[in-house]
């Protein structure tokens, strides 16, 4: 029988990059979407992978409970893949309640609905290491005690609790990975990476004259989206369900990562990039380092694209778009 996905969040960089990992594996795959005014579906990242036609797609919101209730008894998935949420840390200081409400309790309601109408459905929660925050020890793991700086962070963590007090309370094959930042061509423009390589890109072909940025101290262990999408369906293929850090053991401050884009297309980054203090947040995550030992010993999975690699490939995707653009 063919398997059957639903996924949160298909329009979103994972979604996409799932849907495609899970559609070559034979599932027929399903993504809740929300409405918006705009004509259609926002598919562009279906549509890059060229595969916005290979799914389907059902009407709902994670702050909806019905909608998810009937995108389940409509489904039937045998996996549920909840990526939808408000996923911005810097904007969940400006929407701290909607950031509760769509990554907090969206999963709960996600949790709800699977319960009530099929509750043999696997289950995965996109925890992040935002929750590590103000981080308690040198490299985290999935025994490290949490501490968010953000509301993002905070709603992020109870979701995580949710997911595995249901599988406590209910014996839900429910897992949560704590998936610690992936970026690819794909990442939304305002998170960190993709801001600087469509900066650069815009800089090379001249139609940019400079990159403003906040924090350049801030470190992260950056890994490449469609390996960790792998990841998440390794999980749930699991006999047994459980919480997974997902990273690559490999720590990288934003500076660094700037300067590997700028010496990709052979400009000097003290060139073009300005400080703006306006930029910095309120409480910041100064460093994350992930300890991967326990999905490489159980699901056998370690990441396989190098920090560089994958910034040159999001710079080349930018010159692409930019250079289309100016046609
Ligand atoms: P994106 O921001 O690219 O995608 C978020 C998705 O959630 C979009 O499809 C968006 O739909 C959808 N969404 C937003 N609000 C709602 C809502 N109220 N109801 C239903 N869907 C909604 O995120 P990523 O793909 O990067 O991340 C996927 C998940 O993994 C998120 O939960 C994120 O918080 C988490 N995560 C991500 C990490 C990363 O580094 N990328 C690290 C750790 C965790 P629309 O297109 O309509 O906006
Ligand atoms: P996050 O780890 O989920 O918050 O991912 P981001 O890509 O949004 O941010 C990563 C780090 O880059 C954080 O420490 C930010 O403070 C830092 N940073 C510095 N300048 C910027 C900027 O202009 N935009 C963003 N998004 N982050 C920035």
């Amino acid at each position: 029988m063919t398997k059957r996905a639903l996924i949160t969040g298909i329009t979103g960089q994972d979604g996409a990059y799932l849907a495609q990992n899970l559609l070559a594996k034979g599932y027929d795959v399903w993504g809740i979407v929300r409405r918006s005014s705009h004509f259609g579906i926002a598919d562009h990242r279906l549509r890059w992978l060229g595969i916005e036609h290979d799914v389907q797609y059902i009407d709902g919101n994670l702050i909806d409970l019905s909608s998810l209730l009937r995108a389940v008894n409509t489904v039937e998935p045998d996996e549920v893949y909840n990526l939808g949420a408000q996923s911005y840390v810097a904007s969940s200081w400006q929407q701290p309640v909607l950031t509760a409400q769509v990554t907090g309790v969206g999963p709960t309601n996600m949790l709800e609905a699977i319960r009530i109408a099929k509750p043999d459905a696997r289950f995965y929660q996109a925890s992040s290491s935002e929750m590590f925050g103000l981080i308690q020890e040198a490299h985290q793991n999935e025994k490290t005690p949490f501490y968010p700086r953000s509301p993002y962070g905070a709603a992020k963590l109870f979701a995580h609790w949710m997911t595995v007090n249901y599988r406590e309370s209910y014996g839900m094959h429910a897992s949560s990975g704590i998936l610690f930042n992936h970026e690819s061509p794909l990442r939304g423009i305002e998170f960190v990476t993709r801001k600087v390589t469509d900066a650069v890109a815009q800089i090379k072909l001249g139609k940019l004259k400079e990159l403003r940025l906040g924090n350049i101290d801030a470190k992260r262990d950056w890994g490449h989206a469609r390996d960790y999408v792998e990841a998440m369906w390794l999980m749930l293929q699991q006999d047994k369900p459980d919480d997974y850090v997902v990273a690559t053991g490999q720590t990288t401050s934003v500076r660094e990562m700037v300067e590997i884009a700028f010496d990709y297309v052979g400009l000097e980054m003290d060139d073009y990039l300005v400080i703006d203090p306006h930029l910095f947040r309120p409480a910041e995550v100064d460093i994350l380092l992930g300890d991967p030992g326990k999905a490489k010993a159980m699901l056998g999975w370690s990441a396989t694209t190098s920090l560089p690699d994958m910034i040159r490939e999001m710079v080349d995707a930018d010159l692409v778009r930019h250079s289309a653009n100016a046609g």
